[in-house]
């Protein structure tokens, strides 16, 4: 069978076991085929992390495709159909861990490019490559320490695209032009440990704690706007009780997150949540971790360029949003990047059986071309 440069590629990279935050060699593949292109090729590890920053010129504006070699683990081998780590193609579509998140854009990316420097070599500005083996994990040092790097010697990234599966029903019906912020809460209310049968002897944290959870889930913290859903708060896990039928807690430990648009700010949330807990008198202890602000790319020259060949491709403009989880996105964004995610669909994404459409990476070979093209000639 026939398959596009895009599909080699992407099957190359799937045979390369990057658990994170192991590369397993993938950028040095990635790097192998853009040093023929003219690229310099800097490789930055940091403690357990490799990371690669490719980069071809000197002149601005720097154009920047980023992401992630790294994929999370595969679970239970037994329940894939076919081994995660050899890729297979059927039904049109290629098989494997990572190859929607994010291999098979990772190729498409390396493909356009190659594309776009033969059928332009004198184009403007420069075209980088921003990839961390450490997206999937605890995100310490992979793209973040890349930033400050390039922030410490005021190299600027002007436009980014990163790769992430943005798509929902067919590759480009969705952009991601912006993300919530994410904010987590540590909660641990103390009480008085006891027995049942003597409650007058103790105090229940959980019975303490239950107004204000109650109070906290029925909060509008603000009404969004046009580009961001109103903020959410969620509980994501409360754990108490020795175990025991008879016993009151001594405590009641309660871990929660916001996602939250950019019509508050982290420190309002904050501020809204131990007030709420002083004045219902909990005897609390509450740490918090910012894991990333919120970011907005509204118009501007990578919106345009994304949205035209989005529509040159697939003969319709994608649908602009900002939800879903966080991505690398958000390091990059703060240095006045403007920043977009556009990829492949997302529904098969760390689950067994990960697979892609191979028309989907063909277009999204394209689309990135185009991007390119409207980006960077003159
Ligand atoms: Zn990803």
């Amino acid at each position: 069978m026939q398959i596009s440069p895009t599909i080699e590629l992407t099957q190359q990279l799937i045979s390369r076991e990057s658990v994170t935050p192991e590369d397993a060699g993938c950028q040095q593949l990635m790097a192998s085929r853009l040093e023929k292109l003219g690229f310099n090729i800097e490789s930055m590890f940091y403690v357990d992390t490799l990371n690669m920053w490719a980069r071809k010129g000197t002149e601005a504006p720097v154009f920047c495709f980023a992401g992630h070699t790294d994929v999370v683990p595969t679970g239970d081998v037994k329940n894939w159909s076919t081994p995660p780590f050899e890729p297979v193609i059927k039904d049109g579509h290629i098989f494997g861990r990572g190859a929607a998140d994010m291999k098979g854009s990772l190729a498409a990316m390396v493909v356009a490019t190659e594309n776009f420097v033969k059928a332009h070599p004198d184009h403007k500005g420069s075209i980088a490559f921003l990839i961390t083996s450490d997206e999937e994990g605890p995100f310490i040092n992979g793209t973040m320490k890349v930033i400050e790097t390039l922030e410490a010697r005021n190299e600027k990234i002007d436009m980014c695209i990163v790769g992430e599966p943005s798509s929902t029903n067919y590759c480009g019906d969705i952009v991601k032009n912006g993300r919530r912020g994410s904010l987590t809460g540590d909660l641990t209310v103390k009480g008085v440990q006891g027995h049942v049968a003597y409650p007058h002897l103790a105090e229940n944290p959980i019975h303490k704690v239950s107004q204000s959870i109650f109070q906290l889930t029925q909060t509008q913290w603000d009404l969004g706007n046009d580009f961001f859903p109103p903020t959410s708060f969620q509980i994501s896990n409360i754990n108490s009780g020795t175990g025991a039928g008879n016993v009151i807690p001594g405590d009641v430990e309660i871990m929660f997150n916001f996602r939250y648009s950019t019509e508050v700010t982290a420190e309002q949330l904050v501020h809204q949540v131990e007030t709420l807990f002083n004045d219902n008198e909990l005897n609390y202890e509450l740490k918090w971790t910012y894991n990333g602000l919120p970011f907005l790319t509204d118009e501007g020259t990578l919106v345009d360029a994304v949205n035209i060949a989005v529509e040159e491709v697939t003969g319709k403009k994608p649908q602009l949003l900002t939800t879903g989880g966080t991505s690398d996105g958000r390091f990059i964004a703060p240095t006045g990047a403007q920043v977009v995610e556009l990829g492949p669909c997302n529904a098969t994404i760390h689950k067994v059986d990960e697979s892609v459409a191979i028309a989907d990476l063909d277009q999204l070979t394209e689309m990135y071309f185009k991007v390119l093209e409207n980006a960077l000639l003159p």
